[in-house]
């Protein structure tokens, strides 16, 4: 088994509705993003899946998000709090959605950091 990780940033604001605290006032993060492709076979090249492509889906995924308020992005404009938690749901099913992910090489987790201490990890249940 073969685990590649790739790593991207974004500059975004956000508010935690209902939160019981100061999380509650809007306020911004530098969020790092990290994916995780994992997968037994290599192809022709000797590679899972090539780092620069995860990058580019990743980093096309969050420039949807980049320095904006994100309160006020679809999903998270009807409601959705924008946690560590949802957004780390939203990016997972918009890039595991990418065609890059076939074959052997598959989406496992996407952690997202809210702050150098605090991360966050979503990955599917098992089917
Ligand atoms: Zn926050």
């Amino acid at each position: 088994m073969f685990r590649i990780q790739v790593k991207e940033e974004f500059e975004a604001a956000h508010r935690i509705a209902g939160y019981p605290g100061k999380c509650n006032r809007l306020h911004g993060h530098s969020w790092v993003v990290e994916a995780k492709v994992a997968g037994k076979n290599l192809d022709s090249l000797g590679m899972l899946v090539d780092f620069k492509l995860v990058k580019k889906e990743l980093k096309e995924v969050l420039d949807r998000l980049d320095h904006q308020y994100i309160n006020e992005v679809p999903p998270f404009d009807g409601g959705w709090n924008p946690t560590a938690e949802n957004l780390a749901k939203y990016f997972y099913e918009q890039l595991a959605g990418k065609s890059i992910f076939h074959g052997e090489a598959r989406l496992e987790s996407v952690c997202v950091w809210e702050s150098p201490h605090s991360c966050v990890t979503y990955e599917p249940d098992e089917e």
